[in-house]
């Protein structure tokens, strides 16, 4: 029954909409840039058990890159690093899409991009006075489009 349940999810989930399936941005788990690596943020990070945390500037619509937790590694609590001495700058690192994009194609885009993540972004443009902008909608992530495929949440080791 469980290959059945693979067979189909395998078929079906190239037409599911990332919409579906993403983390919303409520619950991402971001940082400022201008943040300091001090005891306090480390913990905090530590605590989340995400391995990548999506870096903004200024609000949660202008992500820029990446802090890859495995980095921390090397960051002395004491010295009152910065993020942005840590992240990798975005484009290098993070693909975008849209909510409607099927995830089919973002399993080929994850695949070739350098993160195994996506920023999902639409257009605002709900506030006619005001011009239309670029709204973070949420992220997800190769292990989403794999649940998805499997028909089932995978535990984390
Ligand atoms: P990790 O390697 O950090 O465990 P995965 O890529 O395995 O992350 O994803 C596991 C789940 O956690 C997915 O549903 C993904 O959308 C979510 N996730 C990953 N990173 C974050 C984050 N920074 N904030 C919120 N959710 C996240």
């Amino acid at each position: 029954k469980e290959t059945a349940n693979t067979m189909t999810g395998a078929l079906l989930f190239k037409n599911i909409p990332v919409k579906q399936v993403m983390t919303p941005i409520a619950n991402t788990f971001m940082l400022s840039v201008d943040e300091k690596l001090n005891f306090q943020t480390i913990s905090n990070i530590f605590k989340t058990g995400y391995s990548r945390i999506p870096i903004y500037e200024v609000n949660r619509n202008n992500v820029i890159g990446l802090l890859l937790v495995k980095d921390l590694i090397f960051v002395d609590p004491e010295d009152d690093t910065r993020v942005s001495d840590v992240v990798n700058i975005f484009g290098r690192s993070l693909n975008t899409v849209w909510p409607d994009d099927k995830l089919g194609d973002v399993l080929r885009e994850l695949k070739t991009g350098r993160s195994h993540m996506a920023l999902v972004r639409d257009v605002n443009n709900e506030d006619g006075d005001q011009d239309p902008f670029y709204e973070v909608k949420g992220i997800i992530t190769l292990e989403d489009i794999i649940e998805e495929i499997l028909g089932d949440e995978i535990v984390d080791e």
